[in-house]
């Protein structure tokens, strides 16, 4: 392991055993050792009175040459041949971090039949894509996907891979930095280049969004991280721009453990919540889940998407892929209508860059009110149902 017991100074007190909060320090047969669960978070060091536990500084650096890796990578997400919007905002945040770094972007792209999807890419700022197109490709295989991905970094050793903090991008980005042993950032809001050390600057929100942090990954490579979707800013397309396809040389096994057996649309989202320009969302000041029909009805009459707080989706009310917030999606619609939402911070992370905030609630002091650019005070019941009747008045 990475953290190590210096046998010529154990004492086997076994004192660091009963400190260690991951069990991660045997006595097996009265030799002390530390097992692969370690997390490193170094709590035994200084516990160890005979100063007998420390960093293996020689794994760390035997095992990777930094030097040898360079560029930016990003994993282009696409379904049915449509690129996750995410992957533009990626795209211009990559370009700006390599214009520090004096590199390149590149652009891991899984799928079948992708090629109008490249030229897309090269125009919102790929310099590179690796093209894997296959039938087995079609659909997001968590294994399969992440199988491919690593073979590519492998080949092609960037120094920074950036994925989107989808459902999809979540799932292999924790898997492809477990394979590559290397550390990942989930969720960014901000990245920033240290130039001198060329170490990214990864900061996301910790401890319910009352803290942010910054973590770098000094000792690995890839430094990987996911980033949110509306947090960062496209760059504008250049239709004529051509870049490289590059088509790295994997091996696709079809033996999966994982299988596609169906897939169910969702058929009640009419409208994308991530690229939806008017949001109607609900909390749970709508009392009754009957009363998501009336929240349903009014995001039609206005062509929105509907959106919930996390009450509505624990409740079992509304699916969870409605959920916005730190733990649901990040929304930057042109209105978000909160309607029955008190405004807890957790929400807020996720629907603050709205340009024009409305909100309905019957409590004056509920804390949604003090970040909205336009309060009613009142019931949904009564509020929304003439919401309703004044916009279907207006389009007559
Ligand atoms: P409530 O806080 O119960 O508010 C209901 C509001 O409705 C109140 O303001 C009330 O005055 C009003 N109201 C009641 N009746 C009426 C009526 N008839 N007409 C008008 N108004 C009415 N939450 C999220 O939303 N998204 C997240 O991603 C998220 N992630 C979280 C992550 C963590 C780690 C934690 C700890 C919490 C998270 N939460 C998240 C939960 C969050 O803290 C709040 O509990 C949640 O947002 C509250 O939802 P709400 O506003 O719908 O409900």
């Amino acid at each position: 392991a990475e953290l190590q017991i210096l046998s010529d100074k154990c004492v086997k007190c076994l004192q660091c055993i009963n400190v260690c909060p991951c069990n991660a320090i045997k006595n097996d047969k009265n030799v002390v050792y530390i097992d692969n669960t370690c997390t490193l978070c170094g709590i035994c060091i200084p516990k160890c009175s005979f100063s007998a536990i420390s960093y293996n500084e020689n794994f760390t650096k035997s095992k990777f040459n930094i030097d040898e890796y360079n560029g930016i990578l990003i994993f282009g997400e696409q379904r049915d041949g449509k690129v996750s919007s995410v992957v533009y905002e990626l795209l211009g945040e990559g370009n700006r971090l390599a214009r520090q770094l004096g590199t390149k972007v590149s652009v891991v792209l899984l799928g079948n039949n992708t090629d109008k999807v490249v030229r897309e890419l090269f125009a919102f700022g790929a310099d590179d894509v690796f093209q894997i197109d296959h039938p087995l490709l079609e659909c997001f295989n968590d294994e399969l996907y992440t199988d491919i991905v690593v073979q590519v970094i492998l080949q092609s050793k960037p120094e920074i891979f950036l994925v989107g903090a989808t459902t999809y991008g979540r799932s292999l980005a924790a898997r492809v930095a477990s394979r590559l042993n290397t550390g990942l950032t989930a969720d960014c809001t901000c990245l920033e280049i240290d130039a001198e050390k060329r170490l990214l600057k990864q900061t996301r929100p910790a401890f319910s969004g009352n803290l942010m942090a910054t973590i770098i990954c000094p000792n690995h490579r890839p430094q990987m991280c996911t980033v949110r979707s509306k947090v960062m800013n496209p760059i504008e397309p250049d239709f004529s721009k051509i870049g490289q396809i590059i088509k790295p040389n994997v091996t696709i096994s079809p033996n999966l453990k994982i299988k596609k057996i169906d897939s169910i649309k969702n058929k009640v989202q009419r409208v994308n919540l991530a690229d939806a320009d008017i949001i109607v969302s609900a909390g749970r000041g709508i009392q009754k889940p009957q009363n998501l029909e009336l929240i349903r009805e009014f995001a039609d009459c206005l062509g929105a998407a509907v959106g919930s707080s996390r009450a509505l989706v624990d409740a079992g009310w509304i699916e969870y892929s409605h959920q916005i917030g730190q733990t649901g999606i990040n929304v930057r619609p042109k209105i978000y209508f909160a309607c029955g939402i008190s405004g807890a911070i957790q929400h807020l992370a996720g629907m603050m860059s709205a340009k024009y905030i409305i909100a309905i609630n019957k409590d004056p002091n509920a804390p949604i009110f003090k970040v909205a650019n336009l309060g009613m005070v009142g019931e949904i019941e009564h509020i929304i149902p003439a919401l309703i009747k004044e916009v279907k008045n207006k389009k007559a």
